[in-house]
């Protein structure tokens, strides 16, 4: 049960009278709980039709530029990437699901961790007009685990593209810290966030709401579960941004971390 009271006053101020109210909240505990069990198993169901989609998509690009049919290829093409958003959108719905049951698990190597920042770029690079520019230092190996660490990097980057219309450049930096841990930072000049939604944004579903001019896709998610892989790599995510001149997300992780 929640409880919640108010005092009722007399003139002089003193309190005569406590006037409350008593919730059962079990059954709001229910309703969430019934929630988060629908996200999880719709998302699920969601995503075996995906990847038949997605074998299809690419099958018929391939068969039709075969056949020098370059006008449907590019529809097929379209399609694909269509394919590719929604299933990173469903991805993004189970990673929730289980951050909420405790079942987002780390899996832990070595990896060279310039090695990945160049993957990760080249990737974006391939989807995008932006420049992203990399300004690296050489950090070799680290302990972690290289999959949830790429989706931390590719969801900072794509939301630098995504939040930057009217900008092209993108800035990359990599480092060591004095304390070991490797510190990331993706730069952008876009809209920037006003400083009161700042710490807001790593929160579940949090969006700041669009301007005017632009509307931009998103379930606000994505920084919410980067933020979960971060804290379990032992490390910590922020941003620092100007309203209507940029972003600079940031994150550091030690690079031997084992715990
Ligand atoms: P989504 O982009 O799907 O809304 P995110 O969790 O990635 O979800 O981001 C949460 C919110 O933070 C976004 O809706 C946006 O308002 C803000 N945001 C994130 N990255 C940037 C950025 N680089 N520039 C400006 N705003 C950003």
């Amino acid at each position: 049960f929640l409880g919640r009271a108010v005092p009722i006053k007399d003139p002089n101020d003193n309190i005569i009278q406590w006037i409350g109210t008593c919730t059962d909240i079990d059954e709001f505990k229910q309703f969430q709980q019934q929630k988060d069990n629908f996200l999880g198993i719709a998302s699920h169901e969601l995503k075996t039709p995906l990847t038949s989609l997605k074998l299809y998509s690419q099958f018929l690009e391939k068969n039709l530029r075969k056949q020098d049919d370059n006008k449907n290829a590019d529809v097929a093409m379209k399609m694909d990437e269509q394919v590719n958003k929604l299933t990173s959108l469903v991805n993004d719905l189970l990673d929730v699901t289980k951050i909420q049951n405790g079942k987002i698990l780390l899996n832990r190597n070595e990896f060279d961790f310039d090695e990945l920042v160049n993957e990760v770029i080249a990737e974006q690079q391939m989807s995008t007009s932006h420049r992203i520019y990399l300004e690296n230092e050489r950090i070799g190996n680290i302990y972690g685990d290289k999959n949830r660490i790429s989706q931390v990097m590719t969801n900072l980057i794509s939301n630098a593209i995504k939040y930057s219309p009217d900008s092209d450049n993108i800035q990359i930096t990599t480092k060591l810290t004095e304390e070991d841990c490797v510190h990331f930072s993706v730069r952008d000049f876009g809209i920037g966030i006003p400083e009161d939604k700042q710490d807001r944004v790593f929160e579940q579903y949090y969006r700041v709401s669009g301007s005017k001019e632009h509307t931009f896709p998103g379930l606000g998610l994505g920084l919410y579960i980067s933020s979960e892989i971060i804290k379990r790599s032992g490390g910590r995510i922020f941003v620092n941004s100007v309203e209507g001149k940029g972003s600079d997300f940031c994150f550091e992780i030690p690079k031997n971390y084992n715990h």
